[in-house]
């Protein structure tokens, strides 16, 4: 019997109000709109439900993959033989039991949780609220932004583990760094929640600072392009934009892709671009830049092949 068959079976019997659907386009699920189809995609609305979803995944060989608003993914056009679970249902967002804390669904966005923090006067997510991911992928990622990053804000964070259950881990035990954290080395962990502290601020001055930082987004990224953020992590002493246009490859095209003209550390989709065309390009940037610089760059991007 086929993985997605028993899935399905024990999905009806012990799950019968989750959303799942068959052969989702993942291309409707990510920022850069390229990805073949997802054999079954999931949407929890509830922590109980992922972890019981997870489990079976599991004993089924589902292989399943955790997504929050897909804005760092790319997709093999011939898409995932896997359930991917999607995060947006569980989105609970609240004051916390600790003073000037803030607690968080995984699928919370982080425009909406910062801009909670800010009607709530408290200050420090500022940075995130232009980042288009959810709570579950930012953590993932250690997201960060104009000197901020999560591995300042995350006091806690509620994380599955498949074979010990479910734990709270503190920021220390996320073991964050630069676009790390122990989630990208367990992918087999979910986040469910986190708790943010945070400190006291005045509601005008965090939302001037937001949209201060919203306006220089707008002014130095394609935003008007689908893409998944900055395509290369920052190669120590450098930055990766700075050296693909030292390089010059702005503009470099590969079918439907392109080194951005406004951004050269952005690959966006031009149109139909599909995921071998940005892998294409991303290993024509690498190699030309190794070649004239010397410098290593490694994709933030995470590349979902099968
Ligand atoms: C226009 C644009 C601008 C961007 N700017 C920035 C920026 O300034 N700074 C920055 O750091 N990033 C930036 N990004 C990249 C992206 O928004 C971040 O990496 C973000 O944290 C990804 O969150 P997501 O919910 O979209 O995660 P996804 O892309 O869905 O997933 C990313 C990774 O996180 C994992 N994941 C997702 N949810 C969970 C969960 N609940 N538990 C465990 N793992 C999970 C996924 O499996 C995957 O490995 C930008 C992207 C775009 C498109």
């Amino acid at each position: 019997m086929d993985w997605f068959a028993k899935l399905d079976e024990a999905v009806s019997e012990y799950l019968p109000d989750l959303k799942v659907v068959c052969e989702e386009p993942m291309s409707r699920h990510t920022s850069f709109r390229i990805g073949g189809a997802a054999r079954r995609m999931a949407f929890p609305e509830r922590g109980e439900q992922l972890v019981l979803l997870h489990s079976f995944a599991l004993e089924c060989g589902a292989r399943p993959l955790v997504v929050g608003n897909g804005t760092n993914l790319l997709v093999s056009d011939g898409g995932v033989d896997r359930l991917v679970i999607e995060t947006s249902g569980m989105n609970r967002l609240e004051r916390g039991a600790e003073p000037d804390s803030v607690v968080a669904e995984a699928g919370v966005t982080l425009a909406r949780l910062a801009d909670f923090a800010c009607r709530a006067g408290l200050a420090g997510l500022e940075f995130a609220h232009g980042i288009p991911g959810t709570v579950g992928g930012g953590i993932c990622m250690n997201a960060g932004a104009y000197d901020g990053e999560m591995k300042q804000v995350v006091s806690g964070a509620t994380v599955l583990f498949p074979e010990e259950g479910v734990r709270f881990l503190s920021g220390e035990e996320m073991a964050f760094a630069y676009r790390r954290s122990l989630l990208t080395d367990r992918p087999d962990a979910v986040v469910l929640s986190a708790v943010f502290r945070l400190k006291p601020g005045r509601e005008e001055t965090i939302r001037d600072r937001m949209r201060e930082l919203m306006q220089r987004r707008k002014t130095s990224q394609p935003l008007e392009w689908p893409s998944a953020g900055s395509t290369f992590k920052r190669p120590a002493g450098y930055f990766a934009g700075t050296l693909i246009d030292q390089c010059g490859l702005k503009g470099l095209t590969v079918g439907g892709a392109q080194v951005s003209e406004k951004h050269a550390g952005f690959i966006i989709n031009r149109g139909g671009a599909t995921c071998a065309d940005v892998t294409a390009l991303i290993g024509e940037v690498q190699a030309r830049v190794l070649e004239r610089t010397g410098v290593r760059l490694e994709p933030e991007v995470k590349i979902i092949r099968d």
